[in-house]
Parts: structure tokens; C-alpha cells; sequence
């Protein structure tokens, strides 16, 4: 009987999925079975690899203060200096933080807050946003309405979701064509202009758009879509859950651009897979039209385990760690190594190369071109669970050059065999 029904899967026909009875460093132990490098980091969140003895530490110090506590009417000591350090690390202007516990519920609450914002300014006709085409903002109703429509995996709710305006995904790459660029700021340009009349925000993932379909795109667009939004009197709200704490290669990716955007979302990275839990910053601009005599224009919201006192103190810590152990140059290292290995992989199959940070995506013509590629890699010693027509890299930054080279060579292997 399945009583543990498995994430996007189809439970009559996957094959079962392997046991790990523990992990540690790079490592995922399966039970009496080999030991894998995990090439993908846990959907990317293990940026320190797993049973880091600092990070562990973090969580039983806390344990023996206290496990959890609400967050209404009360508040304690991780939350308040997460939510300081996370306003001095982030884009300058980003002063306010409010706490959940997944990405997705971060993403709701940017939205929330964007929402609220506008009526709290008494133009509640501002209630749309736009998005675009290969965004991923996570599973839940108000997310899913932001994510790619047709390619995403919710199409199928569609018709239940609030209606957005999409944009297409921007496609010219990190080191753009100038024409190609300004074709897509003017179309920018034009679709903000029309709809800002009832555009409460933008909501963008910045540089990389990563699980609606790994697609980098340049710095100069996300500045001028900065200048636009402000420009047209629209929110700007970048969702960092994925390419937070380092994993392009800066802190965060809004820096690519040196933009501040009016609301930013952190997830994934910011407890180093120790367990869920997400930020949703805003500038004082927004907190402050929600700082009135008026309790009605509070940000209705409240998650039971926000701010949970283990979850910031693991998090602290793994700042702590990525600051004092030098994390951006070992990020600069891994893309270094990706670049040489990773395009050195060739095959007629393979329709394009894309490296940035700790990020290394193969892109296949033909999505079958990777069945096989899961099972192939076990067999070498590598977890790697590629998705439609990309074999993805995003491993703990903690990664050795040798196991590095290990999933290089694993890939290399399949894409000649
Ligand atoms: C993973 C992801 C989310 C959703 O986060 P969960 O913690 O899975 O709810 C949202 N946005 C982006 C960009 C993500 O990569």
C-alpha cells in the first residue's frame, strides 16, 4: 500500500524510489546500498552539504532554549537578529522582514502585500500582476497564478487561478545582443505602460528563471525593468528563492543588476536544507502603508511556525559560515570548473550550454534524449534527477573538485554512450 504519496510523481508506474538512511557532506547514503554524490543539492537547498557539525550544533543550542514558539504577541532573540542580519546582507533599502515557512507561502505573501499595499493607497483597482513565460513561483493557488501558464505545471488549474498578464520569458541570454535587449525592454516598456493602471506588481525570478526552465537572462534587463516599474508606479518583487545565498554567484541575484526591488522573497538556501522556512522583504516605501493608526491596513497574515527560533538559528549560522568561509570564491570556483567540464561535453543531441554560479544546465533538443540518464548516473555513484529536456548541476558549494569532476565525467559518459 503507498501510504507516502511521492511529489510529481505517478504513483502506479515510477519505479520505487531508493531509501537514504543518512548523508553527509556531498553524500547521500542509500540504505545497505552504494553512497551517491548528490549533484543537485536537494532541490538546491543544501548549500553547506548535509550533517554540517556547525549547523547541527546551531539547531541543538536552540533546541535546549526552546523548539518553537508563535510569533504573535510574542518574539525572541534568532528572529529579531535573522531579521537584522537579513536586512544588512540584502540590497540596501530591503529594511523589513516578514517570516513563513516554504517558499510558496513567501510567494503569497509578496503578492498579499502588494495587494494590500494598493489598497491601503486607496487604489484598489491595482490588483493584477504581471509575470512571464518559464517563471516558477512555487505550488500554491496565488504562486501557481504567477508561474508559466502553459509550460508549468499546474496548466491544468488554469481555469481556477487568478488571470495575469504573461510576458514572454526574456530570451536573450546573460551577454545579450543589443538589438535582441532593446526589443525586449521596449515590449517591457509597452506591456507596463498599458496595463499599470491595474498592476499591483511584477513578480520576476532575477538572472535565472530555474525550475519553469533554467533560463538565464541579462543583468541590463532586470535594471531596466527596475527603472520601469518605478517608472509606471508598479511594485517590483524578485523571488530569490532559488538563486538566493549565492547560487549565481553573488550573495543575491538582484546584485547582477544592482537593483532594489520593492519586495524580495528568500527560501531554499536561507536554512541550508535544514528545514522550510522563507523571508519576504520589503522596502520602508511598502512596510509604511501598512504603519497607520488603522488596524484594518495591517498585513493579514501569519504562518504558526513563522520565525521559527530553530529555523533562524540554523539559518544565522549558515550566513555566519558562507561569510566567514569565503563561499562566493568557492561558488567562482565551481563555475570555473563547470565552464571547462560541462562544455566540454558534446553531442548532436545537446542544444545548448548554460553556466552561471554554482548552476550548470545542459539543454537537450528532445526531452528522451535524458530518459535513461537517472538510472545511468545511480549506476556511476551520482544522484542527478534531470526534468523535461534539462540535466541540471546545482550541488552543495561545499563540493570537492574531484566530486565535481565525478558528475562532469558522469554526464560526459552518458552523452557518449
Ligand atoms: C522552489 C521555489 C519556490 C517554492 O518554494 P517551496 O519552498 O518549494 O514552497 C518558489 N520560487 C522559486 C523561484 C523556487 O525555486
Amino acid at each position: 500500500m503507498n501510504t507516502l504519496w511521492h511529489p510529481y510523481t505517478q504513483m502506479k508506474t515510477a519505479p520505487p524510489p531508493y531509501e537514504i538512511a543518512s548523508a553527509k557532506g556531498v553524500y547521500l547514503k542509500i540504505k545497505n546500498g552504494p553512497r551517491l554524490i548528490d549533484a543537485i543539492a536537494s532541490w538546491w537547498c543544501v548549500i553547506h552539504g548535509y550533517n554540517h557539525p556547525k549547523l547541527n550544533k546551531a539547531v541543538t543550542a536552540q533546541l535546549k532554549k526552546m523548539a518553537h514558539i508563535m510569533l504573535g504577541g510574542l518574539t525572541h532573540e534568532p528572529a529579531q537578529t535573522l531579521a537584522d542580519k537579513l536586512v544588512q546582507i540584502t540590497p540596501a533599502g530591503l529594511n523589513h522582514v516578514f517570516f513563513s515557512d516554504s517558499g510558496s507561502v513567501g510567494v503569497e505573501i509578496a503578492l498579499k502585500m502588494a495587494l494590500q499595499y494598493w489598497q491601503n493607497k486607496n487604489q484598489p483597482e491595482k490588483n493584477k500582476f504581471i509575470a512571464f513565460k518559464k517563471a516558477y513561483h512555487g505550488d500554491t493557488f496565488g504562486a501557481m497564478a504567477v508561474c508559466d501558464p502553459q509550460e508549468g505545471m499546474h496548466r491544468r488549474f488554469g481555469s481556477m487561478l487568478a488571470k495575469h498578464i504573461f510576458l514572454p520569458a526574456p530570451d536573450m541570454g546573460l551577454n545579450p545582443d543589443p538589438k535582441k535587449l532593446q526589443r525586449a525592454v521596449t515590449h517591457l516598456d509597452h506591456a507596463l505602460k498599458k496595463h499599470a493602471h491595474h498592476l499591483a506588481g511584477c513578480i520576476i525570478e532575477p538572472i535565472v528563471q530555474a525550475a519553469g526552465g533554467f533560463n538565464f537572462y541579462a543583468p541590463e534587463y532586470l535594471t531596466a525593468l527596475r527603472r520601469l516599474c518605478s517608472k509606471y508606479n508598479v511594485l517590483l518583487i524578485t523571488d530569490e528563492v532559488a538563486t538566493g545565498f549565492g547560487r549565481t554567484g553573488k550573495l543575491f541575484a538582484c546584485e547582477h543588476a544592482e537593483i532594489t526591488p520593492d519586495i524580495m522573497i528568500l527560501g531554499k538556501g536561507l536554512t541550508a536544507g535544514y528545514m522550510g522556512h522563507a523571508a519576504t522583504l520589503s522596502t520602508s516605501e511598502v512596510f509604511n502603508a501598512f504603519y497607520q493608526d488603522n488596524s484594518e491596513a495591517a498585513l493579514m497574515h501569519g504562518p504558526t511556525f513563522m520565525a521559527n527560533p530553530i529555523a533562524c538559528a540554523v539559518a544565522l549560522k549558515s550566513i555566519e559560515i558562507f561569510k566567514n568561509k569565503h563561499y562566493l570564491k568557492k561558488i567562482k570556483k565551481i563555475e570555473t570548473q563547470l565552464k571547462k567540464e560541462l562544455s566540454g561535453i558534446k553531442s548532436k543531441s545537446i542544444k545548448s550550454h548554460r553556466i552561471l554560479g554554482a548552476i550548470g544546465v545542459i539543454e537537450v533538443f528532445d526531452p528522451k534524449t535524458l530518459i535513461g540518464l537517472q538510472e545511468f548516473a545511480f549506476k556511476h555513484g551520482v544522484w542527478l534527477r534531470p526534468f523535461g529536456a534539462y540535466a541540471y548541476i546545482m550541488p552543495s558549494y561545499t563540493i570537492a573538485k574531484k566530486e565535481l569532476n565525478k558528475i562532469t565525467a558522469t554526464l560526459k559518459k552518458f552523452f557518449s554512450h
